[in-house]
């Protein structure tokens, strides 16, 4: 089962739609019950127990075999994410952190994203510093690749062009 593509339900999406989230859920003629647990901060949290393994998950997964849901772990469940190879995730979450400053494309070669609004400036010149440094040595090893050598090598070879 790949999760992100699988029909899931996410306790924690419900409880912000509905006003209260009974003990006991019969969806799809399946039965589904669950449980409380206490959190730090003296409130308390909802969690469904899996229907196959009864362990506390948050969420719940369609797979229609045996119990129709059940959890992450007795689904076999791996993530999208996973399927990447190193170099495509890194690649990922460079983009996400620009995503998430509204950049909607052109990738890392694309000028960085300016300040949202309501950002304050110091938190984002540090995440801009950081995510501009990890660009580039991302850049850098991609060339390597390329270029058969390694990213050290590239460097040198670099800093001896600046003379
Ligand atoms: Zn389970």
């Amino acid at each position: 089962m790949i999760c992100d593509l699988t029909a899931q339900i996410d306790i924690r999406k419900v409880a912000k739609m509905v006003l209260e989230i009974p003990e006991t859920i019969h969806f799809e003629g399946e039965r589904i019950v669950t449980t409380w647990t206490g959190t730090n901060f003296g409130g308390r949290r909802q969690w469904f127990l899996c229907p196959s393994c009864d362990r506390r998950c948050a969420i719940i997964y369609r797979i229609g075999t045996g119990p129709l849901w059940c959890c992450r772990i007795c689904g076999g469940g791996r993530y999208l994410s996973e399927h990447e190879s190193p170099h495509q995730r890194r690649l990922s979450k460079l983009l996400k952190a620009r995503k998430h400053f509204g950049q909607k494309e052109g990738g890392i070669l694309a000028p960085f994203p300016p300040r949202p609004k309501g950002m304050h400036p110091t938190k984002y010149n540090r995440i801009r510093k950081v995510s501009l440094k990890l660009e580039l040595e991302f850049l850098l090893d991609d060339m390597a690749a390329f270029l058969k050598m390694s990213t050290k090598d590239l460097e040198a070879v670099l800093a001896e062009s600046k003379l």
